[in-house]
């Protein structure tokens, strides 16, 4: 068997793999967003503190426009703001500087400062820088107004660092959910990773080919039902081996005990399964000893079976499943009938058949027949010597005329009836097909036999109980239904006694059969004819049977006629109890 090594030493667990691997991409997903937010922030801050400064652009604007006087106009204008220490600067279109409240003397031409550039492209902008002239950090709004620029900057001091303080709130609220991920995260994982350490165990277990405890508690989601679900499958793929085993099993008992030898062989020639009534009779066959089934294909006998399954094992227009071939074989006083069976697969049976048993069968039909002759014989005879004895004396009296006139007419009957019997046998025999089939009511039936019988039921005071329950209904024949329980029923009448009960039951049912019991509390067969009563012309008392116009064929019939419907029969019985009679009748056949 092919097994997968795994390496147990260092390998990390999947659960624990699913948890990083999970919470590294929620970290990188969380880091950006962080990253978003607190660019987002500044920009808004930066924003806020812009506005401010640019409306003081335009306040400046307003207040210097007319102004003769720009510096004291600004300086008026600082006192009604926040922020004293505003530095204004006035640009001309040119980029020279009208006005600087800085201090600085000398300035150089300012279109090239950067928050310039952008009020002259977008009419404002901003910049955080060291000022070229001062070399102080300043925080500059610009706005374009006509071609000058206003541009006020303060200084970049703790003021307006506060100003432009980020709120941090968001990232305390993000690292507070990262902390309730990670727990919740590892929880999952955690219980997920248990479902699979489960499933490993039990897979370990089923690999070593030990039934696992149906009773595994998996948790309840879906990776539990799927647990669950092999779980089932398993136990139902173990059931199914065990009936598949059970059903090798019988299938190999079946063999065992067939009247026929039997081998099968796979595509290879290897044996597969055989019974030891195949090396038997291959052993009668080949007047050795086959130590192996495979050997039988050897044997010099069997070569045409041998040549029929190497032409056609490997032919690849083959289009039939099943290929057979037949072969028979006179040996050591025995023939066989040798038959080969090819599948497609090109695995093979051999079944051999004793078929010097069918003639052990037609030598007891012979004996049949000489039965039957025997049987005929006795009331021929007594018609003739009755006859014979009427025509030989003319003067006999009319009284004595009419006595054996009487016997011949009860030999007749008694003739006309084993000739019936007879006639129905060989038709089950030979010519079931024959049959018609009808529905037929059993209730109706019995009680139609009952009402024919009450006579002499009456007359032997016998009694009768009948349960048919549920109304049974065959399709079957009528007259071999008839003949089945109006034979039971004239044999107990003739044989059981006086003042019995005679119990009719239909007391199983199942969908393809009725099951019936006909019983009686009579005298009772003895144990060493009860396996014999169903034999043709056989009788415990001939006399008995003779003298109650029984012709021994009866209960022949019944056996027949029960088979006709495809069932079975059996008599129990012991002296003193009875007899009763089991058989089932298929509902349709
Ligand atoms: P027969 O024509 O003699 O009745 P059957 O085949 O019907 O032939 O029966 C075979 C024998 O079984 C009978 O001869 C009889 O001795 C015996 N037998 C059949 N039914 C009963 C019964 N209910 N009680 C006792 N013996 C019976």
């Amino acid at each position: 068997m092919n097994r997968v090594s795994i390496n147990n030493g260092s390998r990390i667990h999947f659960s624990q793999r699913l948890f990083w691997t999970i919470f590294a991409m929620f970290l990188v997903f969380i880091s950006c967003f962080l990253l978003f937010q607190y660019q987002r922030e500044k920009e808004f801050a930066e924003e806020k503190l812009n506005n401010v400064l640019s409306n003081y652009n335009y306040q400046l604007f307003r207040k210097c426009y007319k102004s003769e006087d720009i510096a004291t106009t600004v300086k008026t204008f600082m006192q009604d703001i926040p922020q004293r220490d505003l530095r204004v600067t006035i640009i001309d279109p040119s980029g020279r500087v009208l006005f600087d409240n800085s201090g600085t003397d000398e300035l150089d031409n300012h279109n090239n400062r950067s928050e310039v550039r952008k009020a002259r492209l977008q009419n404002e902008g901003f910049a955080i820088r060291s000022s070229a002239s001062t070399r102080k950090r300043y925080f500059y709004s610009a706005s374009n107004i006509g071609g000058y620029i206003y541009r006020s900057a303060l200084e970049y001091d703790p003021y307006v660092k506060g100003v432009l303080k980020i709120n941090m709130d968001f990232i305390y609220f993000m690292g507070f959910m990262t902390l309730i991920f990670f727990f919740v995260l590892a929880r999952f994982t955690t219980s997920i990773g248990k479902t699979i350490s489960k499933l490993r165990d039990f897979a370990r277990t089923a690999e070593k080919e030990q039934m696992p405890d149906l009773d595994y508690i998996f948790p309840n989601d879906e990776l539990g039902d799927i647990s669950k679900n092999i779980v089932t499958l398993y136990h139902q793929q173990q059931r199914a081996k065990y009936a598949l085993t059970m059903e090798r099993e019988k299938l190999v008992k079946h063999f065992q005990y067939s009247k026929e030898g039997f081998a099968m062989f796979d595509g290879d020639g290897r044996e597969i399964l055989s019974n030891i009534l195949f090396i038997q009779f291959m052993n009668v066959i080949s007047d050795t000893q086959l130590h192996y089934v495979e050997e039988a294909l050897e044997v010099p006998e069997l070569e045409p079976i041998r040549t029929f399954l190497v032409k056609n094992s490997h032919d690849p227009n083959r289009k039939k499943k099943v290929l057979r071939n037949v072969l028979t074989i006179d040996k050591n006083g025995k023939i066989f009938l040798i038959e080969c069976i090819l599948f497609l697969d090109h695995s093979y049976e051999l079944s051999i058949n004793d078929i010097s048993r069918q003639e052990e069968e037609s030598r007891m039909k012979r004996q049949l027949t000489q039965n039957v002759s025997h049987e005929l014989k006795t009331p021929v005879s007594s018609i003739q010597g009755y006859l014979e004895t009427i025509l030989s004396n003319p003067d006999l009296d009319p009284e004595r005329c009419r006595f054996f006139l009487e016997r011949c007419y009860s030999q007749s009957t008694r003739l006309t009836g084993l000739l019936r019997d007879i006639s129905v046998l060989n038709r089950l025999d030979e010519a079931s097909a024959l049959f018609d089939l009808t529905e037929v009511n059993i209730p109706k039936l019995i009680a139609e036999i009952e009402k024919e019988c009450s006579q002499e039921m009456e007359i032997r005071h016998i009694t009768t109980e009948v349960i048919l329950p549920g109304n049974p209904t065959v399709i079957g024949n009528n007259s071999l239904l008839y003949s089945i329980f109006r034979n039971l029923y004239d044999n107990a009448i003739a044989y059981a006694g006086e003042g019995v009960k005679i119990t009719v039951n239909c007391y199983k049912e199942d969908p393809k059969y009725y099951y019936f019991s006909f019983s009686d509390n009579g005298v009772g067969i003895a144990t060493e004819h009860i396996n014999r009563i169903f034999e043709r012309f056989y009788r415990v008392d001939k006399g008995r049977s003779r003298k109650m116009g029984g012709t021994g064929l009866g209960l022949s019939i019944v056996k027949n006629s029960v088979h006709f419907h495809k069932g079975q029969i059996s008599a129990k019985s012991s002296p003193g109890r009875g007899v009763t009679f089991f058989f089932t009748l298929k509902k349709k056949i």
